[in-house]
């Protein structure tokens, strides 16, 4: 067998990729689906859809490059992560649509419950601070706002899954018993788990007033869970599950304790593995999952999160019009010499790491008459590398370990200017890898462990290798300047909904 194909389920498109055993790339089906914004602050993606573009994007990889089905060894899948589906296992149909990760709506309960119990309660036994970006309170929310779900859940047949479960439980069987499952990652990120025991935390599903029996079983990240019964893969083994940050870094080979990733995509999410040793942090970021090979223990991250990156160059796009592809932002940015005094603070979810402000909105401050839409593209693109040095402060305050070169992947990466100016706020070296679809490749990499297709971790990090490395080029007093500028303009993004 030659191959193993890759689901990603991400926030803007879900793709198909089929990689060899070297980690190349050997065909891609890729399609976006609508992203759906009912109110301010609300964020959706029709379940259905992306179930069909799944089927279709899997269809569209093998017919390219007319691969058999005897020849690809195991699928994995990876997803979105949070973003949250109720459906009926009788029928199959979902009771509302998806709600993505970004999604603010439940703004007003995690008020309440930071008051009636702290958002420390929360974090101490999932390693998540209270926040809207987690699917516990998404799951709350369709019980307490859909006719009818609350009832079918008491009775079993409203279940709840991310897109990890959603798109297991239809490839493998549907309402014919298809698997109801999740991986260890992915829980990790409900706020419903237990991030010690990896069980389910009854007290915080009552605090919730989730019933038990609509939660996924939970799995290892890399383990044959079943076969495929769908058309597209039929008999062909699932056998790897990973939230799509986890997974990057397991396509970045992260292996060893202290070595860290940055994806730059939709967000922006760091994560550095801790090894076996569950690290409380104390500086805004989040202790999650990194992963667990079937039969071995649970490895810990710490992880900074950030919500808005290559999302704020689409609404530059989108919204505004400035650029008539993402593409062209780099051009145009290059069209000035710096910000001309201009920052963008993209808190359109609130803010994440390390701030944690659900309330705060975004803005652009330090404008004057000077500032042209030059200034504006460049004050986008620095934001996310502002940003990325907020989190990577934090990272090595909690971990005590100083970040010597940051590996980086993602859509956002292939902007030059970017990775450059990343390097200067940062002070290290910002290594691209030769593969950039690290988040499907860590996919692979746990199915393809999973069934013997690679042996151990030296067969993966034989196949890691350096595309381009950007240095640090920048005076410190330049840098310094810059980054003050941008922790005054977050200041003025606080306590704008209050
Ligand atoms: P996701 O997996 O979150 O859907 P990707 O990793 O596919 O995201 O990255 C897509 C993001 O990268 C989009 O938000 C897009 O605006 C951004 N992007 C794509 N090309 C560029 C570029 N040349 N410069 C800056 N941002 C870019």
């Amino acid at each position: 067998m030659k191959y193993i194909a890759s689901i990603d389920q991400g926030t803007t498109s879900t793709r198909c990729i089929i990689f060899d055993r070297k980690g190349n790339i050997v065909s891609v089906g890729q399609k976006e689906h609508e992203q759906i914004y009912p109110k301010p602050g609300w964020v959706e993606h029709n379940s259905e859809e992306i179930w069909k573009n799944t089927l279709e994007v899997i269809a569209k990889a093998r017919i390219e490059k007319s691969i058999k089905t005897e020849d690809v060894a195991a699928c994995g899948i990876t997803n979105q992560r949070e973003t949250t589906v109720v459906w009926n296992k009788r029928t199959g149909k979902a009771y509302y649509n998806a709600i993505v990760w970004q999604d603010t709506r439940v703004d007003d309960t995690v008020k309440a419950l930071s008051k009636s119990h702290g958002s420390q309660f929360f974090q101490d036994r999932t390693g998540l601070p209270l926040a809207t970006y987690f699917s516990g309170l998404k799951i709350k929310w369709i019980l307490d706002n859909v006719p009818g779900v609350r009832e079918d859940a008491e009775k079993g047949n409203a279940i709840f899954g991310n897109m990890d479960t959603f798109l297991i439980w239809h490839l493998t069987g549907g309402v014919n018993g298809g698997l109801h499952i999740t991986d260890v990652t992915n829980a990790s990120r409900t706020q419903l788990m237990n991030l010690k025991t990896m069980a389910w935390d009854t007290e915080l599903a009552e605090i919730m007033n989730i019933p038990l029996q609509m939660l996924p079983t939970i799995e290892p990240s890399s383990k044959i869970y079943g076969n495929i019964t769908s058309e597209v893969l039929q008999g062909i083994p699932l056998a790897g599950d990973l939230g799509d940050q986890q997974a990057a870094l397991v396509g970045q080979t992260c292996y060893q304790p202290g070595e860290a990733k940055n994806t730059y995509g939709t967000g922006c999410f760091m994560l550095m593995n801790t090894g076996t040793e569950l690290v409380p942090s104390k500086h805004g970021l989040l202790t999650t999952v990194a992963y667990q090979f079937d039969g071995q223990p649970v490895h810990y991250a710490l992880e900074g999160s950030v919500a808005i990156a290559g999302a704020l160059v689409q609404w530059l796009r989108d919204n505004l019009g400035i650029i008539q592809k993402s593409t062209d932002i780099e051009k145009l940015a290059k069209s000035v010499e710096d910000n001309g005094g201009a920052y963008v603070v993209p808190a359109f979810s609130g803010l994440y790491a390390p701030y944690w402000k659900s309330s705060a909105r975004g803005v652009i401050a330090g404008l004057t008459r000077y500032v042209n839409k030059g200034h504006i593209a460049r004050a986008v693109l620095e934001a996310t590398a502002y940003q990325t040095k907020d989190v990577l402060d934090a990272m090595e305050s909690d971990s005590g370990i100083e970040i010597s070169s940051l590996r980086v992947d993602g859509g956002m990466v292939v902007n030059e200017l970017l990775m450059q100016f990343q390097s200067d706020m940062l002070k290290v070296p910002v290594i691209r890898p030769t593969m950039i679809e690290t988040t499907a490749l860590g996919a692979a990499y746990a199915a393809g462990l999973a069934v013997g297709f690679w042996q151990n971790f030296d067969d993966l990090i034989q196949n890691w290798g350096v595309d381009k490395r950007w240095k640090p080029n920048m005076k410190a007093q330049q840098r310094n300047t810059l980054y003050k500028g941008w922790k005054k303009a977050v200041k003025r993004s606080f306590d704008w909904e209050k």
